[in-house]
């Protein structure tokens, strides 16, 4: 991509209106836009990162056995009644302009749709068990959008659910789950820690949640410095400077970002959506079910939280928009256009820095408020070595790398 044709351009300033670190720095980069409080759009550079987020939220549930599927976004109003949860304060109704009363809610989970649909499909033991999950926008009217990504009330959710004959068989495909995440936030560069928090809308019962540590969270959660037993202080027993209950370590309190949320369901929705199977010996059972989410933005969110320095983001080459930026100095364009033509011919994803009116201070420094991983640069001094300087985002030092090895050898790092 060239940089003087894309559609964004990068802000001195940070915008005004925006508190947290995520927002303002993405939106001064020119990833995202916020069109309303808690409501944005991910323009073409933040886009990408949300594809490759996506990409590795992908590959990790495949891995799983989950199944892919899209359900929609208006959700009848009768599936709510069926589990009471029509009338909860987070809900955006949804009403044709020519109606008296919605009949929809805009989905803010999904639970009530995939059981009703499952129930089509599935009446023995021999159907089950199976997951299946989608990637979809959520709607939340939530009171508190004020950290950027971090709370939106139209977001991005994995939501994967899982269905099966026995507690024990559950239990089993949890834990899979608990894997699967943990790699999943690993890959963004994220270091998750698996904590026992309340049950939520959901269940009586514990939940999980994924909690990334930032000062910015509005999580508050105790870890044991030495096993890393962790709980979220809403449900905690533990105490700041105390003993784990689990090894004796000394536990410490954090702030942090809840990326990840994992739930029993047991037979909650089965049973109000009258989902059973035949078993082995003939009896009718209600199917035992989890569900499983992940919020995209808010995971984008949290790692510019965490990766970032005065100049601007600094990407984990797994989820950035583009690993190198190739900038060219000084009437060096000839010499840039080619080099950027071969690392395309080899498939490397590179934004180009071709303008012809910034000065090299101002375009350093939009390489570095973008955080693209890899910086190259072409100048006639470089030029004179016949050779690119090479600098990752995030480190000082430079070297000379022949051009020749550029265009040919592409796995820089
Ligand atoms: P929170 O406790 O932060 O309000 P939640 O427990 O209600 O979130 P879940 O229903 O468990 O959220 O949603 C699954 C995941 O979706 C969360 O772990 C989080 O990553 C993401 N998520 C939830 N609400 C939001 C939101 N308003 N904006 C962005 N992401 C969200
Ligand atoms: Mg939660």
């Amino acid at each position: 991509m060239r940089l003087s044709q894309l559609f964004t351009r990068t802000e001195k300033e940070a915008p005004k209106d925006e508190a947290s670190v995520n927002a303002q720095l993405l939106e001064r980069a020119g990833f995202v836009y916020k069109n309303n409080s808690g409501i944005y759009t991910y323009l073409p550079l933040g886009w990408r990162v949300i594809n490759k987020i996506t990409a590795i939220i992908r590959e990790e549930m495949n891995a799983i056995g989950g199944q892919e599927m899209f359900m929609p976004a208006l959700v009848d109003k009768r599936y709510m009644d069926s589990t009471g949860r029509w009338d909860v304060e987070v809900a955006f109704e949804a009403k044709g302009k020519k109606e008296n009363e919605a009949r929809f809610t805009l989905g803010w989970t999904h639970e009530e749709v995939i059981t009703e649909i499952a129930s089509k499909y599935i009446s023995s033991y021999k159907d089950l068990p199976f997951s299946s999950y989608q990637i979809q926008t959520k709607f939340r009217n939530e009171p508190r959008a004020k950290s950027g990504l971090l709370r939106g009330r139209e977001f991005l959710m994995k939501d994967l659910y899982s269905f099966h004959a026995s507690e024990e068989d559950f239990l089993r495909y949890y834990e899979k789950v608990r894997g699967a995440y943990h790699k999943i936030f690993e890959r963004c560069g994220l270091k998750s820690f698996y904590t026992l928090a309340a049950g939520g809308d959901f269940t009586a019962s514990n939940t999980h949640e994924f909690q990334v540590l930032a000062p910015v969270g509005e999580d508050t959660i105790f870890i044991c410095s030495k096993c890393e037993y962790a709980e979220n202080k809403e449900i905690s027993s533990l105490a700041n400077g105390g003993l784990c209950l689990k090894c004796g370590g000394k536990v410490r309190e954090e702030k942090s970002v809840e990326v990840g949320n994992i739930f029993p369901l047991g037979t909650k929705y089965t049973e109000a959506l009258n989902l059973q199977f035949t078993d082995e010996r003939g009896n009718k059972e209600f199917v035992v079910m989890g569900s499983y989410g992940i919020g995209l933005g808010r995971l984008m969110g949290t790692v510019a939280e965490i990766y970032h320095d005065k100049n601007g983001l600094i990407w984990p080459e797994s989820i950035a928009p583009y690993k190198f930026i190739l900038i060219t100095l000084d009437h060096t364009k000839e010499e840039g256009d080619k080099l950027y033509q071969k690392l395309l011919e080899q498939g490397a994803e590179v934004l180009y820095d071709d303008r012809e009116d910034k000065t090299a201070g101002e375009k350093f420094a939009d390489a570095d408020l973008l955080g693209i991983p890899i910086r190259l640069v072409i100048s006639p001094k470089t030029l004179k070595e016949k050779s690119v300087e090479m600098k990752m985002r995030g480190k000082k030092v430079t070297e000379l790398t022949k051009l020749k090895e550029v265009e040919e050898k592409l796995d820089l790092s």
